[in-house]
This record gives structure tokens, C-alpha cells and sequence, in this order.
């Protein structure tokens, strides 16, 4: 059953849903829809996790859903590259170009096809589900989806075995709750309503974190160290566990594997030396680890954030050993939560088909470094030049690294762009195609989240807008036009949503109440049981050694460290805008209107001895490019550190660039991921 047919005049219904973007709090949505159209979008008052709150992005949904801008047509280029000149083309014409283009390609080497997506949406269907099948069945490269998770993920695995954590709503018991590199107010805001439940019941809330933020002012203590130093800071910490003896012996002794080695490591760590790397007192460092060694029980929120530089995977991996030391684990409301993902059992090969490979092994890309593979030519070690890419669920001319040379690699006019789109954005502007796709109040999906553990299934409230089609039928139909007869190429989006997790969630209730919680443990590691090859935390990775890395957690300076060139003396990161979820929403005018213009957040002092004056145009550059935007002087910069707000889309900047030009496309310890906050700039008065 798709959305409801509308009849003018008749009452309004209501329709659930799922948020679909990349947020830990996975909202159930309640659309209102009115004569065919999305009047309101709420959230789920039933839904525990969401409480009847949505963000003030989110809430905006029908406003997004019915912009004018939509892209509601297929549409052909017409002018050069970048410039946005597109004609109407029928969806039969432009598939069957399409689909001659790819065939064309592919018969050379399909490997110079590269599908490129992340999480535009979150839903296992409306992803990577037909669109995995289709490109399985063309053999095209495969794409390693680094962009924001990669470091932390691989380095939880390595440590605990799993993307697995503490249950976001045991939170509220706790009784200190580090919030460790995460605005959660603008980025996990129902996770903030479960720290303020502790905090009203006693608990200490401490945020460690580069940025001065919304969440950073109301915390009890804030923490604000050198980006890029925060396993410096988790190893300080573990010195003062060790040398008061703040520890849980049987715990270590019973699930954990490298005590001794770790103990070894951490001696090295006095706060003093961890004082001068991480830029931050030694008292608040000795207090913090008081603090975490005797406040019992003890929980840490972290977030993707602080893994985005050099040693993000050694940072995450430091600080996922603490809870191992003091035995949080043992307490439901102790641990830590990076992301829970790893507790849904979702059926990925089922939805995405690996098999229709066959014997063939692509070659796999690393969405980080699409710049510059964008530019290579054809060689041994590379493969075929890439001559194709089919973007979807991205926007990757705002949102990836060193963005000058991404822009470049799209520019090429022998590449061929499809890109399938709600909006007219910076990479559709490159496109030699853009399909219109859905929204998620038009279609069906269904959802895991990273931040809860409930599976949340997305029904179509309204018909699609325009022209519109899912993700799922434009590959479907590209896969006809391709002449694929396999029978996947026919499972409808109500099949796939149930394909999803088969049995594990009971689909009828998904229907009736729109989610159901996972059978999951309250507190996952309190006996131990961790899925490492050891069964313990491992805080010496074998796996890791056996890589020629280094096996044990360590502080691994930035590539670009404070001092290292005396050209760009500030530390850049860009962390979201409030009102911004990446590159969604910018072009929603009422959030667009909330955040102004693209800023930088800059201290007294660096602004000072720039002659620097709030309001003012600055410059914002390095070897890579530069970058103009209004300067802010503001104490959410830390001395030394500038914040430049993301993401906005390149054409709605001043210049049409955005705080990408700056970034580059260097790689993180683990996961292969981007280094967006390891980043030197210097800032100039215009
Ligand atoms: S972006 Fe996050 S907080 Fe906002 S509605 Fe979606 S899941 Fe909820």
C-alpha cells in the first residue's frame, strides 16, 4: 500500500514515519497530510526515544517536501559544466541515454562506472538496497563509504569487537556523563534530554571539546583541548586510574586482554605531559579522571566528531578503554555509547546482493579521496579511469574533503554525471543528468539508528511530488533498460522493507505502531562477552600488530599539528551549523534565515593581532584554497583554533566556495577516513 490517494476536501490523516538523516536519535515521525499535501511534520509522542520533540530541522520537513525548487522532472544539461543550465527530458529518454552511456562503458571495463552515496538517507531500502543490486549486477568499483564514521567504527571494532554501546536511555541513571566531542543540543538532541534527567538527579555533566558549544555553555565542566588531542587526554586520564589505584582488578583480569602493556603506556602519560599537548590545565585533568575513577556509574558519550583528524581511530580506541579500567561496563548507565549500529541485524547482503558479483572483484574507491581520483589517469595500480559516477544520497562537491580538487574532477567533460536529487545542488550543477527523487514522506524505508536500538519503519504519507521516484525504482528501471532480468530487479519497496530484518522485528507491529525495540541486553558487556577475537576489550589489538600498527592505543599528533608551519598558525575545524545536518537543509529559507550567513568562530586574541572586527569579511586560506565568510569574534573559539560552521552549499557562499577548499583529503589512522579537523589555516582582515 503506498500513500493514500487525495481527495480535496477530505480530513486531514496522519501517516508514521522515520527521520532519514544522519543523526544517532533516528526520530518517528507523525506527517499530517491534508488534500495530498504535508501540512506538518511531528514527532512520535509513543515513540520513547523521541517523545513527540523533533529538531528544528526536522520539523521543517513539509516545508522541504513542498519547496518550490524541488526538483520534480528529469533533467538534461544544456550548458557547460557548473553553470546549472539543464533541459526537461521524459524519464523514458533519459533512462534509455543513460542506460547507452553506462552499457557503452561497461563493456570496456565496468569498473570505470562509480556509484557514490552515504547517508543523504539513512533507510536500509531507499540507500543501498536496489542500488546495490544494480551496480553488483554491472560490476562496477565499489565504494568505501569513509566520510564521516570509519575511524571510530574500525577502531571500536578493534577494541570491543562491535559498533555496540551502552543504551542511550540508561543514560539518564548516570551519575558523571563525560560528553566527549559532541554538540549534542544541535546533533543528539534527545540524548541531551536524558543528560539533563541525570543532571536533575544529581549527575555531573562535563563536555570535552574544541568548540566552546551550545552544549559545552550548559555543562557543568567544559573541557576545551587542542583538536586532534583527545587521546592524549584519555591516556592522562588512565595514568591516574592506574597511580591511585581508581580500577576494577577483577574486571581487567576477567574480560580484558594487554592490562599489563596498557598500564605500561599510560605511566608515560602523566597529566603534565598530557597538559601541554592537549593545550588544558593540569587540574582539570587530574579532577576529570577523579571525577570519572570514583563517580560511579560512569558513562561516556562520545561522537564522530573528535575522530576526524590523524589519530581519530587511536583517540576512540584510548578512550573506549576506559570503561574496561573502572568496571563501568558492569552498570547498565555505565560505559559508553559511540554508536550502536552493530546491534541491528540488518540483512545487507539480502538487500544489497552482493553475490550478483559473481567471480568478479571490483576495484574498490575511497569516497574521501574522490578529488584526486576523480583526476588520475588509468595505471596498474589504479585501474581504469574513472568515466562515470552516479551520485545519490550525497552531495559530495559540498561535502568532500579539499573541495577545489573535487570541483575540478567533476568539472572534466569527458566524465559522465548522473545524479539523483531532491534539490538543484553543487553537484547536480555538474551533473550531465539529475533524476528526481523522493523525499521520505514519499516513499517507504525502514531504519536501524546508531543512537538507539529501535527499528523504525518509513510509510509514504503523500504521493511523490512531480515526477518523482524512489531511489529503488530508478534503479529498478535502469536495470530494464540495461536488459537485467534477474527477478531482484522486481522486489517491491514493501518486500524490501521486510526483507530487512526478516524476523527479527515482528513487521506487523512496524505497520501498526511504526516501531518496534530490539531484544537487546541493558547492559552489554557487564559479563564480559565482547566479540573481539579475544572475547575481551582489547586494549592490545593482535589484529592491529599484525597490520605493522601499533597494538596498543596511543596519541597520534596531527598531520597538521599548532606550530608545524609558520604560514597557518590557527587549528580550523567546521562542525555543523545548528540548523544544518551536513549539506541538508541549507536551502530550506526559514533555517537558511536562522544561521545567516557562512561564519568563523575566532577569538579576541587572534582576531586582535589580525585586526580582525566582528562582522567583518575574512579570508580564510591555506596551500589548498581559501574561503570567505564573516568572522565572529566569539570564546566558542579556543586561542589558537578557528570553527568554520558547515556546510553550506558552495553557491549559496560568498565566492561559491565553503569551508571544504580548506580541508584535505589525508587519510585517519584506522578506517581510512577523512581528516576534515586536522586542518591549519590563517585568517586575513578584507
Ligand atoms: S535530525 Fe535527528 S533530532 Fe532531528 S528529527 Fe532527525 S533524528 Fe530527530
Amino acid at each position: 500500500m503506498g500513500a493514500r490517494e487525495a481527495h480535496p476536501g477530505a480530513a486531514p490523516f496522519t501517516v508514521r514515519g522515520a527521520c532519514p538523516h544522519d543523526c544517532p536519535d533516528t526520530c518517528a515521525l507523525v506527517t499530517t497530510v491534508k488534500d495530498g499535501i504535508a501540512t506538518e511534520v511531528r514527532g512520535n509522542p509513543a515513540h520513547p526515544m523521541t517523545a513527540g520533540v523533533l529538531c528544528t530541522k526536522v520539523s521543517r520537513y513539509a516545508e522541504r517536501t513542498h519547496h518550490p525548487e524541488r526538483v520534480v522532472k528529469p533533467l538534461r544539461r544544456t550548458g557547460p559544466k557548473g553553470a546549472g543550465h539543464f533541459e526537461p527530458v521524459g524519464w523514458d529518454e533519459a533512462l534509455s541515454e543513460i542506460a547507452a552511456r553506462l552499457g557503452a562503458i561497461a563493456a570496456r571495463d565496468p569498473q570505470a562506472i562509480l556509484p557514490y552515496s552515504y547517508a543523504g538517507t539513512m533507510g536500509l531500502v531507499q540507500g543501498e538496497a536496489m542500488a546495490g543490486r544494480f551496480f553488483h549486477r554491472l560490476g562496477a568499483s565499489l565504494l568505501d563509504r569513509t566520510i564521516c564514521a570509519a575511524a571510530g567504527g574500525e577502531a571500536l571494532v578493534h577494541t570491543l569487537g562491535a559498533k555496540v554501546g551502552m543504551r542511550v536511555e540508561f543514560f539518564a541513571e548516570s551519575r558523571l556523563i563525560l560528553i566527549w566531542g559532541s554538540n549534542s543540543i544541535a546533533s543528539n538532541l534527545h540524548f541531551w534530554r536524558l543528560a539533563q534527567q541525570a543532571r536533575r538527579a544529581g549527575a555531573r555533566l562535563v563536555c570535552i571539546d574544541p568548540r566552546r558549544t551550545e552544549t559545552a555553555e550548559k555543562c557543568d565542566e567544559h573541557v576545551q583541548l587542542q583538536p586532534g588531542t583527545d587521546a592524549a587526554l584519555a591516556l592522562a586520564m588512565m595514568h591516574e586510574l592506574v597511580v591511585n589505584d581508581w580500577l576494577d582488578h577483577d574486571y581487567i583480569a576477567r574480560h580484558t586482554l594487554g592490562w599489563e602493556a596498557l598500564r605500561e603506556r599510560a605511566l608515560q602519560w602523566p597529566p603534565e605531559r598530557a597538559a601541554a599537548v592537549c593545550g588544558v590545565p593540569v587540574s582539570q585533568i587530574r579532577e576529570l579522571a577523579r571525577n570519572y575513577g570514583t563517580m560511579s556509574p560512569a558513562a561516556i558519550r562520545l561522537n564522530y566528531g573528535m575522530q576526524r583528524v590523524r589519530g581519530g581511530g587511536n583517540a576512540v580506541r584510548a578512550i573506549a578503554c576506559l570503561p574496561a579500567l573502572t568496571g563501568a561496563w558492569r552498570h547498565r548507565a555505565g560505559g559508553l555509547l559511540l554508536s550502536n549500529s552493530g546491534r541491528f541485524p540488518a540483512r545487507r547482503e539480502a538487500l544489497q546482493r552482493p553475490d550478483l558479483l559473481g567471480e568478479r572483484r571490483p576495484r574498490t574507491i575511497n569516497m574521501s579521496t574522490i578529488g584526486d581520483d576523480l583526476l588520475r589517469s588509468a595505471s596498474p595500480a589504479f585501474g581504469p579511469r574513472i568515466e562515470a559516477v552516479i551520485v545519490y544520497n550525497s552531495n559530495p562537491l559540498a561535502v568532500a574533503p579539499d573541495s577545489g580538487r573535487v570541483v575540478q574532477g567533476f568539472a572534466r567533460e569527458d566524465l559522465f554525471t548522473v545524479v539523483l536529487e531532491h534539490f538543484q545542488t553543487d553537484t547536480a550543477d555538474y551533473a550531465d543528468y539529475v533524476l528526481p527523487a523522493t523525499t521520505q514522506l514519499e516513499h517507504w524505508d525502514i531504519h536501524g539508528a546508531y543512537g538507539h536500538t529501535d527499528v523504525l519503519l518509513n510509510r509514504p504519507a503523500i504521493a511523490p511530488v512531480g515526477e518523482a521516484l524512489p531511489n529503488t525504482e530508478i534503479f529498478r528501471r535502469l536495470a530494464s533498460r540495461m536488459g537485467y532480468t534477474d527477478p531482484c530487479f522486481s522486489e517491491d519497496d514493501e518486500s524490501l522493507c521486510r526483507t530487512a530484518f526478516a524476523d527479527v522485528v515482528d513487521f506487523e507491529r512496524l505497520l501498526a505502531d511504526g516501531f518496534a525495540p530490539l531484544p537487546v541486553h541493558e547492559a552489554p558487556f557487564a559479563q564480559g562477552g565482547f566479540s573481539t577475537p579475544s572475547g575481551r576489550c582489547e586494549f592490545f589489538s593482535e589484529r592491529l600488530a599484525r597490520r605493522g600498527m601499533d597494538g596498543l592505543p596511543d596519541h597520534v599528533p596531527n598531520y597538521e599539528t599548532p606550530g608545524s608551519d609558520t604560514r597557518y598558525p590557527l587549528a580550523m575545524i567546521s562542525p555543523p551549523a545548528r540548523h544544518f545536518l551536513n549539506s541538508s537543509f541549507v536551502n530550506v529559507k526559514s533555517l537558511r534565515d536562522i544561521e545567516g550567513e557562512p561564519v568563523l568562530e575566532i577569538s579576541a586574541q587572534d582576531a586582535a593581532t589580525r585586526g580582525i572586527t566582528s562582522g567583518r569579511v575574512v579570508r580564510v586560506f591555506n596551500d589548498r584554497g581559501d574561503y570567505h565568510c564573516k568572522a565572529i569574534i566569539s570564546d566558542r573559539a579556543r586561542p589558537g583554533v578557528v570553527n568554520g560552521l558547515g556546510i553550506w552549499w558552495r553557491k549559496l557562499g560568498p565566492r561559491g566556495t565553503n569551508v571544504n577548499e580548506l580541508t584535505s583529503q589525508k587519510l585517519t589512522d584506522l578506517g581510512r577516513g577523512p581528516v576534515f579537523y586536522d586542518c591549519l589555516v590563517d585568517v586575513q582582515a578584507l
